[in-house]
């Protein structure tokens, strides 16, 4: 099934071709955009470029670099994987083997900390962020793109993530309003936070032999591993968040399909109130619990 192609002397849109047909018949689901996203990335073309030197032949040391993405691809490692980025919230972000690859669901926790506090015409004040496991830095870099006055704190246990919550940081300007630390989800945090976000591990431990792939090989398990019944790290964060928010704060958590209901409950127990009904996806699943803490 997985017969080398040969892309030498091939021009750049025949190898396009060639690889999408070579993806289709391997199985892989977006065989045409796949093929133009490693393709770009093996011949440094853009979306335009590739259409501008569409016919232009391929040469070896090319054939070669394509050849290997293709293997990979073949192979199920995600296309963000293979190219070490992947675009969230417009934003352009680096990857590195510990951090997840952020999935737009995610984006569904922006999404209601920026409908919040517009509404509440908190946008542009000096608002501070605490980001708890924040792998690649994702939801707190999106913030903040949006927030011009804000700060935040992302943790992780993990250097290598923080390694790279960092260079994004770097890359897109917003270092100088950014922090990370490594601590055990929010344990090393000093209060107040106006907001705290997080993406925390949610799968149940059972369930994490029959995902797909792209995700159980490639994405850390330490960051899908939500424990035995897909909660535990709900029962740590949440606490924690209800001692480090600011009167008035709020809190807002990824869940899974599943999940909105009992996160809803631990927060209660924690004392916040849910003032806002769970958002849902562009899937229609409830994807943010929001919680606040009521001010006194
Ligand atoms: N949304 C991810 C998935 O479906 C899981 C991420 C997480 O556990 N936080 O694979």
């Amino acid at each position: 099934m997985s017969a080398n192609i040969p892309f030498a002397g091939l021009t750049v849109e025949a190898a396009r071709r060639a690889l999408a047909a070579h993806l289709k018949d391997n199985g892989i689901e977006s065989p045409d955009l796949d093929a133009r996203l490693l393709l770009g990335a093996a011949l440094d073309l853009d979306h335009t470029g590739l259409a501008t030197q569409a016919a232009r032949k391929i040469t070896s040391d090319e054939a070669t670099v394509i050849a290997t993405y293709t293997q990979r691809r073949i192979s199920h490692e995600p296309v963000a994987r293979i190219l070490g980025r992947k675009e969230f919230w417009g934003l352009d972000l680096c990857l590195s083997n510990d951090t997840l690859v952020p999935r737009p669901d995610t984006e569904t926790v922006v999404e209601a900390a920026l409908d919040i506090l517009r509404s509440e015409s908190r946008a542009n004040q000096t608002i501070r962020i605490a980001d708890i496991g924040t792998g690649s830095g994702a939801i707190l870099l999106a913030l903040l793109s949006e927030l011009a006055a804000a700060s935040g704190i992302g943790t992780d246990i993990r250097v290598g993530a923080l390694a790279t919550a960092e260079m994004n940081a770097h890359r897109l300007g917003l270092a100088g309003r950014t922090s990370f630390i490594q601590c055990d989800y929010a344990a090393s945090l000093s209060g107040p936070f106006d907001l705290i976000v997080s993406n925390p591990p949610y799968i149940r431990s059972a369930d994490i032999a029959a995902l797909d792939p792209d995700v159980r090989n490639h994405d850390p398990h330490l960051a899908l591993d939500g424990g035995a019944d897909g909660l535990t790290a709900y029962r740590i964060i949440i606490p924690q968040a209800a001692g480090l928010l600011a009167p008035d704060g709020i809190l807002i958590l990824e869940v899974g399909y599943d999940q909105s209901a009992p996160v809803g409950e631990i927060m209660r127990a924690a004392g916040l109130t849910l003032p806002h009904p769970p958002k849902a996806d562009l899937g229609g699943i409830h994807r943010a619990v929001i919680g606040r803490k009521t001010a006194f």
